[in-house]
């Protein structure tokens, strides 16, 4: 992975505490071998430790090292992929029970808060914006798609009422949703691992798996140790890399970046979003900014499929929060990281079983804050055999990414075509 990846982010310095983890060392015997500490790896063993089951978790870095820790935070509604592409698949009446497991993912997010104490700055509200003003036509059908899902707390904002919100005047109106929102990612996550542990799960750090057995009794080795389990959960998501070979070409991960300012004080951040909601443009290539619980604006976007990271990453992507925010200008950026998403080619989240007791989740496709979550707990109750939510979610198909020297060439011309096409429409 580019080292940048690794430069401190403003959830990094901003995290609460959480205890190191201790390397695996040696045997160990579980119930539930989970590969991953990120969202989708931890909202599963939390369900099944919570069940009575003897969870181990083995990640490769530390809690939260992944898309969990680094994502823009923001709480969107539905699929990357939006509705359509999997009524296609799976027909209208089964693509609307995918959705309410979407609408689920949401409530379970804000149960979890709740109920295992979470701070992690949470608040409602997501604006999206459209930059052309041709585009009003596209909010309306979306609104009308969303009511009839029976998601009915949206409203839409004329480009007037729209700048009554935002210090800019660079779109042309929205549609507002009450029920998506943002919050601070990595605390979220590091509250999941904090729940799991107190219910029983081990979660390993510095423990990445080298080799895993994904046959009927499975196995996960690490440099150091050996995990052996009634199941397997894999959820190495974009991080996975060869791991599982099975898994590679499944989903194909893209850089993408952040900056966060210095603090702007609640005056200044709130001329800039008034009511603090998440805000994201309908673009492909989207840009979405939000303000932090300490007065930020933290401003992401700018994807890149040739999987290089841009050398100067603040200088990077400044430039496009200064085209929406002008007044920034002399604002200092105190924080730029990025990460890897998982995209599958349709941009619907991939999940399946490798074999009778090992199973998957990834490719989120940059929407997976709220998914992976139920993702997760959807994978719990296949393990304790409930699995009609999970397969109706894996009967969805994906084709593979081409491997070998065509992989990233092809991901490039897409991206250049989404751009251009950003740029014309
Ligand atoms: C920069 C960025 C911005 C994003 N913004 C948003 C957003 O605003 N809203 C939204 O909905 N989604 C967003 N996403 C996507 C979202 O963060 C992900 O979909 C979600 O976090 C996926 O969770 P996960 O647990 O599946 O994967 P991850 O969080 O990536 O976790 C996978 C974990 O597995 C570990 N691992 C991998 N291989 C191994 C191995 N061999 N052994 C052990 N451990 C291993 C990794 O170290 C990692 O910790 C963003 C992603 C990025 C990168």
């Amino acid at each position: 992975m580019p080292s940048s990846l690794d430069a401190t982010s403003y959830y990094q310095a901003t995290a609460q505490a959480f205890p190191a983890q201790p390397a695996l060392r040696g045997e160990a015997v579980a119930d539930v071998c989970v590969v991953g500490a990120g969202y989708t790896g931890l909202s599963a063993a939390l369900e099944l430790a919570l069940a009575g089951y003897k969870v181990v978790v083995l990640e490769a870095e530390r809690v939260g090292f992944g898309a969990s820790g680094r994502n823009g935070g923001q709480i969107c509604t539905g699929f990357s992929s939006g509705q359509r592409k999997i009524e296609a698949q799976l027909g209208k009446d089964d693509a609307r029970k995918c959705f309410a497991l979407a609408e689920e993912s949401k409530v379970l997010l804000k149960e979890r808060i709740v109920r295992h104490k979470i701070d992690c700055d949470l608040k409602w509200g997501y604006l999206h914006t459209i930059p052309k003003a041709h585009q009003f036509g596209e909010l309306t059908a979306w609104k009308d798609e969303m009511d009839d899902l029976g998601c009915t707390d949206t409203s839409l904002l004329s480009k007037a009422e729209l700048e009554e919100k935002l210090g800019t005047h660079i779109y042309h109106g929205a549609l507002r949703e009450a029920g998506a929102g943002h919050f601070h990612p990595l605390n979220y996550c590091l509250g999941l691992a904090q729940a799991a542990v107190a219910a029983g799960a081990m979660i390993y750090e510095n423990s990445r798996v080298v080799e895993a057995d994904t046959g009927s009794n499975p196995f996960a080795r690490t440099a150091q140790g050996r995990v052996s389990a009634k199941f397997m959960i894999i959820a190495g998501n974009a991080y996975l890399g060869r791991t599982v070979p099975k898994l590679y070409g499944r989903v194909m991960p893209v850089g993408s970046y952040i900056i966060a300012t210095e603090p702007l004080g609640t005056e200044r951040a709130r001329a800039l979003i008034r009511d603090g909601e998440a805000v994201a443009n309908t673009k492909f290539i989207v840009d979405y900014f939000r303000l932090t619980g300490d007065a930020r604006l933290l401003f992401g976007g700018r994807a890149s499929y040739s999987t290089l990271e841009p050398v100067n990453l603040g200088a990077y992507m400044r430039p496009r929060m200064i085209a929406v925010f002008p007044q920034l200008a002399d604002a200092k950026i105190a924080f730029a990281w990025g990460g890897f998403i998982a995209i599958t080619y349709n941009r619907i989240p991939d999940c399946g079983r490798l074999s009778p007791t090992v199973y998957y989740a990834h490719g989120y496709s940059g929407q997976g804050v709220a998914l992976a979550g139920i993702y997760g707990k959807l994978l719990a109750e296949a393990v304790r055999g409930q699995a009609e939510r999970f397969d109706l979610l894996a009967r969805i198909k994906h084709l593979p990414f081409p491997g070998g020297v065509l992989r990233t060439p092809m991901l490039v011309a897409a991206m250049m075509y989404f751009r251009i096409r950003d740029a014309l429409s």
